[in-house]
């Protein structure tokens, strides 16, 4: 098996990954970024950024693209589309088999971002490509004027929720609340928005259908009463969870599986860092992502240096 050897090896190519590779390329240590995707990370599937700053309004795909000739400007190996076989993060040095490739590294950054999460009623797995779907900017044209709901209240589901009105005759938002979470200013937008239906205090019970999705099952939690609503496509934004599968109990994580870091981004185990998404953050937006990425990716040098001390000129 092909053996490559990195001073640091990042786990993710997404907008914390890319910020941790060109920060570690730029500091003189070797560097390498591993997905198991195509590099982009989550931002590649937003319509718009409005919040980045310098980029008064930018794609997110655009954005990302950016970042990655960033990082390919100072000379970050990228692998991307990799199957992960066995990971050792304890060891030194770590090591990330693929079934091609054993990388071997000092010190690895995870990065590997979060997902959407389910929402786990009858229905949502079976009609999943018939009806259910987590990307609106992949799916929207299928349902062009149908009828649509998008779950939850934070900026993704509102967001979302919009893009969609340009596709489908309707458009209903269900949530749990009688408020939302999403920022002040998407709401006021979200509020204006024409075939835009808000559905309060209410939950999904079932997605029914018979090829394809053509019911929701809604339940609303003040009063109990349960209603059909009649819909063609139904997109779960429910909020995310960490790509964590690989770290099987090496390091320590929160209850939600959220890897847990100190203030340098440094994990449980000594050389291994956790940025962006994955680790238990405040707040999960591309700024933060590409700020923990820079002082992981600092740490991590220091990390490095600190095992081969640079010999002090005579
Ligand atoms: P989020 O902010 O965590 O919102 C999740 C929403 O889903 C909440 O409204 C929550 O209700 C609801 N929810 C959770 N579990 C549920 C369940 N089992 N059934 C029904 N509803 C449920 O997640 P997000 O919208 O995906 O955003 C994630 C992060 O990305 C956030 O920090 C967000 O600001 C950021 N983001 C930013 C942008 C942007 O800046 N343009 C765009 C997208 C996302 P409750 O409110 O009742 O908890």
């Amino acid at each position: 098996m092909e053996i490559k050897e990195f001073d640091t090896i990042i786990l993710g190519g997404g907008p914390a990954g890319f910020s941790a590779g060109i920060y570690a390329a730029r500091g003189a240590v070797s560097t390498a970024i591993l997905d198991v995707n195509v590099m982009g990370g989550q931002p590649s599937n937003y319509l718009e950024l409005e919040n980045y700053p310098g980029f008064k309004r930018v794609d997110g795909m655009e954005l990302m693209e950016q970042f990655e000739q960033h990082a390919d400007m100072f000379g970050v190996e990228k692998f991307d589309m990799i199957e992960i076989v066995d990971i050792d993060l304890v060891s030194e040095p770590k090591v990330i088999k693929t079934k091609e490739i054993e990388f071997r590294a000092k010190s690895v950054i995870l990065a590997t971002g979060a997902k959407s999460m389910k929402l786990g009623v009858p229905g949502e797995k079976e009609f999943v490509g018939r009806g259910v779907s987590y990307c609106a900017v992949c799916d929207a044209s299928f349902y062009k004027d149908k009828v649509v709901a998008v779950v939850g209240g934070g900026n993704s589901a509102v967001e979302e929720a919009m893009y969609l009105t340009k596709f489908a005759s309707k458009v209903y938002l269900i949530h749990r609340r009688d408020e939302l979470r999403a920022d002040k200013l998407i709401q006021n937008r979200a509020f204006k928005t024409e075939k835009l239906e808000f559905i309060w205090d209410s939950v999904v019970e079932e997605i029914q259908g018979t090829d394809l999705v053509n019911n929701l099952v809604v339940r609303n939690v003040k009063t109990g009463e349960v209603k059909n609503l009649a819909v063609n496509g139904i997109f779960p934004y429910i909020g995310i969870t960490p790509n964590v599968d690989y770290v099987k109990g090496q390091l320590e994580q929160d209850s939600r599986g959220f890897i847990l870091t100190d203030e340098t981004m440094q994990t449980s185990v000594k050389g291994v860092f956790a940025v962006g998404d994955v680790r238990n953050t405040p707040l999960r937006q591309v700024i933060t992502a590409a700020a923990d990425g820079a002082v992981g990716a600092v740490y991590a040098i220091k990390y490095v240096d600190s095992l081969a001390p640079v010999s002090a000129v005579k």
